[in-house]
């Protein structure tokens, strides 16, 4: 709710500055809401936090992102002629094919990806597809119509999709994972193609490896081979439609582009891509591994680590995986020594920090555990961090702190959600108890000040204290009067002992009642 209000409140302060524009790539009228500072603003705020919710930067070689980042430095100098922006690539670790841009040209593409293509170029086109998303503001479009705000109850499920235990970003990372999972529409899919074929030329790329990449979407989509559906193609729907009109728009280029060196650069592409081809096995065992978890079967998912460790030995989400099973065991020191080698091959990776955090707080070491959990939502906030941190504040006795933390891991999804927004409300009644107990004077026919008092809370409640304050014969009167609990939802009717004279009828100016205090059970 806090982010909804964020974005509305965002959008709603742009309105004035709002103005019609000239779409940089396509030269179409358009109307936006976001200036470039806007859109750079957000890029830079959710890059960190949107690698990490989809499974942080591939580190095993980091030759591997050199060589992407290149290509797409290529691709970028061809967009900024339109629209100058600060592009970044990083690959991901993510066997899930997709690639996708946040406004500000901030560019992923995942392993997964990389793996199904076969040339520079055909790379090439993937980015130069991307990089026009973010010069044609294809996501400040999609902010500007609210369509974004559609996708508030879907977070969740984007953010969890590569987590082995549910686990939920809250607060400021949520932007970041609707703008990767959103789709921006056909046309917009279309200007990318096209545009997008138009930069991959200008950079040296032969175009003919765009309609290749298609055909190899299309096929694979067919196929229906397992992530596929939820990685690029929820995105990026491929159809025989779309092939053509590539190869329509390729067959118009190839007049002018004859006698021109295009590359393709198989060979160059290949040897980039070699340790990942080298590896892949061992990356096929950790996801056999992170399906055993959801079964819950244990064992193997410990084998497969092994041998997958084992095989690529300085992967930290293998050792990360394996130290997340012995937390969720009870194993806290054990999971402890192997976060700690997690962290030694990747030291920026949210999941070691709050898992880590986690089995120090089990342990009882508050103080470690503090440092970890700050550590882990300073990369991606987690309901499940938050939750926890609250948990040590209160401990602490900071019962401010503790309530801060308790409603904003409360904004997430889940059991620790709910978890979260119960102790939250169990601080916040004795804050102010008169937001959770309903009361209300009235008088009987006798002349008595009865207050009719109802427990909203949610939960069941003790040492309830009313204080009545009532005007009668023009002095002022006060009562305390304490209830012993109140069940959840139940009303009652308590008597102050304060009575107007016989003939004076009191009004309710005349009569108060405050709920002084009262406590969860
Ligand atoms: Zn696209």
């Amino acid at each position: 709710m806090a982010r909804l209000f964020f974005l509305l409140s965002f959008l709603i302060s742009n309105l004035l500055l709002a103005s019609c524009a000239v779409n940089p790539v396509t030269g179409e009228n358009e109307f936006s809401l976001l200036s470039r500072q806007d859109e750079i603003s957000i890029g830079n705020e959710q890059y960190g936090p949107s690698q990490q919710s989809q499974g942080g930067e591939y580190k095993v070689d980091p030759d591997l992102s050199a060589y992407v980042n290149e290509v797409g430095q290529r691709l970028a100098t061809e967009g900024r002629r339109d629209y100058d922006l600060p592009y970044e690539f990083v690959v991901l670790n993510n066997s899930v094919p997709n690639a996708w841009a946040l406004p500000g040209g901030k560019i992923a593409v995942n392993r997964g990806l990389l793996l199904e293509l076969n040339s520079e170029a055909e790379l090439a086109a993937v980015l130069g597809h991307e990089v026009v998303h973010a010069a044609a503001r294809h996501g400040a479009a999609a902010m500007t119509r609210g369509s974004l705000l559609q996708g508030v109850l879907t977070v969740g499920a984007i953010a969890s999709q590569d987590s082995a235990y549910s686990d939920y970003i809250v607060g400021a990372g949520q932007l970041g994972a609707q703008l990767i999972g959103q789709r921006y529409g056909r046309d917009a899919e279309r200007d990318s193609d096209t545009f997008g074929i138009q930069y991959m030329v200008q950079a040296g790329y032969d175009p003919q490896e765009a309609v290749s990449l298609q055909e190899t979407f299309v096929r694979l989509s067919a196929g229906r081979e397992a992530g596929w559906v939820d990685g690029l193609f929820a995105s990026h729907p491929p159809s025989q439609e779309r092939v053509e009109n590539n190869q329509t728009l390729v067959n118009e280029m190839m007049p002018v582009l004859q006698g021109r060196d295009l590359e393709v650069g198989i060979a160059r592409y290949q040897q980039a891509i070699a340790s990942i081809k080298a590896d892949q096995e061992a990356y096929q065992l950790f996801e056999e591994a992170e399906r055993a978890v959801a079964d819950d079967d244990l064992e193997i998912a410990m084998l497969n680590l092994d041998e997958a460790i084992s095989m690529v030995p300085n992967e930290a989400r293998f050792s990360g995986l394996k130290a997340d099973i012995l937390l969720y065991q009870g194993s806290y020191r054990g999971s402890i020594v192997i976060y700690n080698e997690a962290i030694e091959k990747d030291d920026s990776y949210f999941d070691y920090y709050l898992g880590r955090g986690v089995a120090y707080a089990r342990t009882g070491n508050q103080v470690l555990a503090q440092t970890d959990l700050e550590r882990s939502v300073d990369l991606l906030p987690t309901a499940t961090a938050m939750n926890e941190l609250g948990k040590i504040s209160l401990n602490n006795n900071d019962r401010i702190v503790a309530k801060q933390y308790f409603q904003a891991a409360a904004g997430g999804a889940g059991q620790v959600a709910s978890e979260a927004s119960l102790a939250f409300t169990r601080l916040d009644i004795v804050d102010t108890p008169g937001s959770y107990v309903q009361a209300q004077t009235y008088t009987d026919g006798e002349g008595r000040i009865i207050a009719r008092v109802t427990n909203r809370s949610g939960l069941v409640l003790q040492n309830i204290q009313l204080e009545f304050t009532a005007v009668i014969a023009e002095q002022l009167a006060e009562r305390l009067i304490n209830i012993g609990s109140l069940a959840i939802n139940q009303t009652i009717d308590v008597n102050s002992d304060l009575r107007f004279p016989e003939g004076i009828e009191g009004s309710s100016n005349q009569m108060r009642v405050r709920v002084n205090s009262a406590q969860p059970q």
